[in-house]
């Protein structure tokens, strides 16, 4: 079986700060880490292949420096990797992205299952993995918290605002995952050797089926029109000793208005 991981490399902090005038995030001064949910995607792709031999690939579409996140997938176990870098695709929103994945999935040749995070700590759209699964045309799930491969495809248990679904993929699908499907692996010593000296093989557009007008801001329908930090208005009321009685009152006269009791 082969199985595809797509990781993104984000910034190390969960507090992403935008600025104002170009609508873009600042990077500027932060570590990276692999996204926290493809950690999860990682790691189900190892035990999966532990019941089913797989070859596990990792994607990932991000500058040079994200050589890193693969070497780190690398020493958690996936077998090879794919550094996905051009300044043509700087300014991607995440139909641009998806685009390029779903290109450079195509050019890796056939493949069974791709497994991606429920959504990344900076850009938060949760998008990438449906649009990747539309562009490839292939069926798709979201919310992901068990996975049980069979012999034509994956059954899976999906989490929805009231309780589970359980639904039946056939094979090739993509998958993404929450962080309650399993605990990431610490790499061990092998890993980390076999990471150290491993190279990615890399895809720049020359090597891929897309037009330019297609990349980068010029290809990205998103436009960021304006930011703004949500103000979040508290008022309070302090009630103390004899007050109490009224304050009680005053609060279920106001929960009572907004409807909630
Ligand atoms: C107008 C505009 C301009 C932008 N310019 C830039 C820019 O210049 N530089 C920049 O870094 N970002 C830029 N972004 C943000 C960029 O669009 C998103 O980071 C990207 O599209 C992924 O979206 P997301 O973070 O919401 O991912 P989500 O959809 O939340 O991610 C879900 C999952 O998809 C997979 N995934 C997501 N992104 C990647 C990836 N790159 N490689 C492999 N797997 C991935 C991972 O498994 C991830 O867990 C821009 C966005 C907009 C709207």
């Amino acid at each position: 079986m082969k199985i595809i991981v797509l990781i993104k490399q984000v910034p190390d902090t969960d507090n992403v700060k935008l600025d104002t005038k170009t609508g873009t995030m600042i990077r500027e001064g932060l570590g990276t880490i692999i996204n926290p949910l493809d950690l999860n995607a990682i790691e189900e792709a190892k035990k999966i292949s532990e019941i089913i031999p797989s070859e596990i690939n990792v994607i990932t579409m991000g500058p040079p420096a994200a050589e890193e996140a693969i070497k780190e997938a690398i020493a958690m176990g996936a077998d090879k990797g794919y550094l996905v870098s051009d300044r043509k695709f700087a300014g991607s929103d995440s139909w641009a992205t998806s685009m390029v994945l779903a290109e450079t999935i195509k050019k890796t040749g056939n493949f069974d299952l791709i497994l991606a995070g429920e959504k990344a700590i900076d850009g938060e759209t949760g998008q990438v993995g449906p649009e990747v699964a539309s562009m490839l045309d292939i069926p798709f799930s979201t919310y992901i918290t068990n996975i049980s491969v069979k012999d034509n495809g994956v059954e899976v248990v999906r989490t929805v605002e009231d309780g589970y679904q359980n639904q039946f993929l056939p094979f090739p699908c993509l998958l993404t995952v929450l962080s309650n499907i399993n605990e990431p692996s610490i790499p061990n010593l092998e890993g980390k050797i076999k990471a150290r000296k491993y190279i990615s093989d890399k895809i720049d557009s020359s090597k891929l089926k897309i037009e330019d007008e297609y990349l980068g801001l010029k290809g990205s329908p998103t436009r960021v029109v304006k930011i703004s930090t949500p103000k979040i208005q508290r008022q309070s009321s302090i009630y103390k000793g004899s007050e109490i009685d009224d304050g009680i009152k005053d609060l279920i006269k106001e929960l009572q208005k907004m409807a909630l009791i």
